[in-house]
């Protein structure tokens, strides 16, 4: 790993009105690593991403991106430093078709014969893309409209990609190759903090893990020993695979001997 991580993120405190959720959480990411975020539902995942993507205000902290303090305040800086959200529920725009929306994640850039080049790249990852260019993206399947989701976060060429439950509402086969890109997204040099409520599939995937709880990390590790790790699999890899923890059932991680 190199001495100054890609992304640091040092205390970051955010919430909603007084509701304090994210309570001073830090972590690093290196370039080419997928990080995965577990942890039961409410506890603050999907926002401490949007904090990290500029579309919630942090009230405390700083998120370095190659040693470089970001402006977080609007979303649009966000991306133009590096970073893409692809949101929980993936919010493509419904009425613009296909290309259309690939287009509007390359809105940051201005070289147009790059952009071009990129949208036929896509399309030659994702063939049944490039077969629905000109359909609207609103008729498109879920996993459809996750993997346009993917191409259209990818669009504004980010270093760090933050992925909010790819996996959710997607049929098992659809699954598997929206995981494939994720692979191969990294293997081309997107770094990926990766959010997960199939917490057995986030940590197969992962590099490094860490068990959020109480909007802090309370285990952090390679994904591996996580998943080994008894009081992880106990919580988070039982036979509710997709993690319907919640957090009142949850042991407090941070107070027991590792
Ligand atoms: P899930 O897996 O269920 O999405 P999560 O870990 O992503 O859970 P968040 O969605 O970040 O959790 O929610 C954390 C807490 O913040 C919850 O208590 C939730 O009720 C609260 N919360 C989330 N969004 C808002 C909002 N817009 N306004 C007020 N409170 C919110």
């Amino acid at each position: 790993m190199s001495a100054v991580p890609l992304l640091e993120v040092d205390e970051v405190v955010a919430g909603y009105g007084e509701l304090r959720v994210v309570q001073g959480l830090s972590f690093t990411l290196a370039p080419d690593e997928i990080l995965a975020i577990v942890g039961a539902n409410g506890v603050g995942k999907t926002t401490l991403l949007n904090a990290l993507a500029g579309q919630l205000r942090i009230w405390s902290g700083r998120v370095l991106l190659n040693g470089e303090r970001l402006r977080l305040r609007r979303a649009h800086d966000v991306v133009r430093g590096g970073i893409a959200l692809v949101p929980e529920g993936r919010h493509v725009f419904a009425s613009l078709t296909v290309e259309e929306n690939l287009r509007v994640g390359a809105h940051t850039r201005h070289a147009r014969r790059d952009v071009e080049a990129d949208i036929e790249r896509w399309y030659s990852t994702f063939p049944q893309l490039q077969q629905l260019r000109r359909r609207p993206a609103g008729q498109l399947s879920g996993g459809e409209q996750q993997m346009l989701a993917l191409a259209r976060a990818l669009m504004s060429r980010p270093r760090v990609l933050l992925l909010d439950e790819p996996s959710l509402g997607l049929a098992p086969q659809v699954i598997e190759s929206v995981f494939e890109f994720i692979r191969a997204v990294r293997k081309e040099g997107t770094a990926i903090v990766l959010v997960e409520q199939n917490a057995r599939l986030a940590l197969e995937t992962a590099d490094r893990a860490l068990v959020m709880q109480r909007g802090r990390v309370a285990l952090e590790g390679p994904a591996r020993e996580l998943a080994r790790d008894p009081r992880v699999r106990d919580v988070y890899l039982g036979r509710r695979e997709t993690s319907v923890t919640p957090a009142a059932a949850e042991p407090n991680l941070e107070s027991e001997e590792r």
